[in-house]
């Protein structure tokens, strides 16, 4: 079990090998452990190995392990899962970042369930770059809009963008993502998160100007 610290120092080695490559400083990439199917346990040796922000997918699963580790109190909460309206209100309540917003109930709600003694919810609108029919996200015709939505939105700050790119031509969905996110950052000074790169293609996201890869397996192992 104590394979999650090697594990985690493995990922660090990989994302710093990609930025060398790519030629970024390995400081402009954050690493997101996804924590989803896996107990509180292995969130809190990730913990004490140094990690401090975990995804999650699924809302139930999350809400319990948030409450049982509030003994760490700077743990990072992404929920990275697509999102029924009817559950925003807990996602507002518990979460530090919502990685993916994908259309205009969503960001209302969001904003008006967010109390006012948090400090701003951190959105990134995700993306589905690859257009794949099954996969959540907005449209690239739909972002502008709802960037704006986010912005003007007292409880909500604009961070950036989310996307998981078809296996097949992820380079392509990559590099589109890469300009996507400059545009927005042209236009907005709280975008700082180019949210893509998974276990498996993380080098390749790095090299396309991702800031925060999003890992499960390669730390946790495989999920059921
Ligand atoms: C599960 C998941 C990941 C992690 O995937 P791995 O292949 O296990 O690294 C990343 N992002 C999202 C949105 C996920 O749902």
């Amino acid at each position: 079990m104590n394979h999650i610290k090697d594990n985690l120092a493995q990922v660090e080695l990989q994302i710093n090998q990609a930025c060398e490559q790519a030629g970024r400083e390995q400081t402009t990439v954050q690493l997101l452990a996804v924590s989803k199917t896996k107990p509180a346990e292995q969130v809190e040796q990730a913990y004490h190995a140094g990690q401090r922000a975990f995804g999650e997918n699924y809302l139930q699963e999350a809400v319990e392990k948030i409450q049982q580790l509030t003994h760490l109190d700077d743990l990072i909460w992404h929920f990275i899962g697509p999102i029924q309206s009817n559950k925003t209100r807990q996602i507002a309540q518990h979460f530090d970042w919502v990685q993916s917003v994908d259309r205009a109930k969503i960001i209302t709600r969001l904003n008006e369930q967010r109390a006012e003694h948090n400090n701003p919810l951190n959105i990134c609108l995700q993306v589905n770059i690859s257009g794949e029919e099954s996969k959540s996200g907005i449209q690239v015709n739909e972002l502008a809009q709802l960037a704006q939505l986010v912005h003007e939105s007292p409880h909500l700050t604009l961070r950036g963008l989310m996307a998981i790119p078809e296996k097949g031509n992820a380079e392509q969905s990559f590099s589109q993502m890469q300009q996507l996110f400059e545009q927005l950052q042209a236009q907005y000074s709280s975008v700082d998160t180019l949210s893509m790169g998974m276990s498996d293609d993380l080098a390749q996201a790095i090299n396309n100007g991702s800031t925060m890869v999003r890992i499960g397996t390669a730390i946790f192992g495989a999920r059921q």
